[in-house]
């Protein structure tokens, strides 16, 4: 990655958490959804308070939107520890690391966001943090290089990511806690979004809140995204919410009954249409679509298979009959 794109991805993720932290839930109290995983929470968290000792290093999955960020941040508020933010394409140099790893305080929260996306020089650096808080700094070079050890203080690492299945073996296996956010249901999306109508002051019927509830593909991050727009459309009729004005501002913004965006529908049309339902590989989708790979497959491509809309086979993506279904469903309107 270059210096360029690593500030671009710094700049992003910096914009994306001023809008997303006005409305951010502060306590596990305040998080809704994702119930086993928030009372597991519990338990460690109060364990490792009582033992006293930095709780096990976290590792959290789960596409983005879902409140990986969100639960970073309230485990350091329940533990009472400072939260140290970066991201994988940030670290980009070893040195980086070791910088940040040094200025750790007792039981800190170090987060980093996309930790599939760390180069692994530098992901070496860490195993020995991890495992033993301790850090391996080579100084100088060629004959006169030497190692020395630095002492850490104890710390926890909560690590996010996208993709899984690009965490290194040795890396996953250094977490102790490993835990997948799941799609939200609509019902729970809309008491999410209910919550952030009363914070942002925007009067919000439940019927109005299950009508965005249902439309925000599984994610808190688009749910309060499209009640931001929503509320735009209900300012000409007087600012209320209801299911009638959201549901038309919704398809006004292209978002169908089903929830799908545009892109979803442009990708199930690409493989019905264009390639006869399939299979077809991810770069031909994405160039078809003219859309990055790697934003398919790590924010459309999911949920269009947990929906039942696409199927991957070791040929290549597949349309089902759901999709042929929906897309009928749209030409026929
Ligand atoms: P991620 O790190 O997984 O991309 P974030 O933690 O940044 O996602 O969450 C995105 C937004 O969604 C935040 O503004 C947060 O307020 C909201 N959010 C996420 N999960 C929840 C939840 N369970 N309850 C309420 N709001 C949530």
């Amino acid at each position: 990655m270059t210096d360029l794109d690593a500030q671009e991805a710094a700049a992003l993720a910096a914009a994306r958490a001023r809008v997303d932290d006005s409305v951010r839930p502060a306590s596990l109290d305040d998080f809704i959804g994702q119930n086993e995983l928030r009372a597991n929470l519990r338990v460690y968290l109060r364990a490792a308070k009582e033992r006293g000792k930095a709780l096990d290093h976290t590792l959290f999955y789960g596409n983005p939107g879902l409140g990986k960020t969100t639960l970073a941040q309230i485990m350091a508020s329940e533990l009472g520890v400072n939260l140290v933010s970066t991201s994988g394409p940030v670290l980009e140099r070893s040195g980086d690391l070791a910088a940040i790893l040094t200025n750790l305080q007792r039981h800190d929260i170090l987060f980093v966001d996309e930790i599939h996306r760390m180069p692994i020089a530098v992901e070496e650096v860490l195993y020995p943090a991890l495992e033993d808080f301790t850090l391996d700094l080579v100084i100088g070079q060629g004959p006169a290089a030497r190692t020395v050890k630095i002492d850490l203080e104890p710390f926890t690492l909560v690590g996010a990511t996208t993709r899984m299945g690009l965490i290194s073996n040795p890396l996953r296996d250094r977490f102790g806690i490993v835990a997948r956010l799941e799609y939200y249901s609509p019902e729970d999306l809309s008491r999410i979004v209910q919550r952030t109508a009363r914070i942002l002051g925007v009067p919000l019927s439940p019927e109005g809140a299950l009508e965005i509830g249902r439309r925000a593909r599984g994610t808190p991050r688009i749910a309060n995204r499209l009640l931001r727009r929503v509320r735009d459309f209900a300012m000409q009729d007087g600012g209320a919410i209801d299911s009638g004005n959201a549901a038309h501002a919704m398809e006004r913004m292209d978002v169908d009954a089903s929830g799908l965006d545009q892109m979803d529908r442009r990708i199930l049309e690409v493989v019905i249409r264009h390639y006869d339902g399939g299979p077809v590989g991810i770069k031909a989708l994405a160039a078809a679509c003219a859309e990055e790979e790697r934003t398919i497959e790590d924010i459309y491509e999911p949920y269009l298979i947990q929906h039942g809309y696409l199927k991957r086979t070791s040929r290549g993506r597949m349309a089902t009959s759901k999709a042929y279904a929906h897309m009928k469903m749209l030409l026929r309107t």
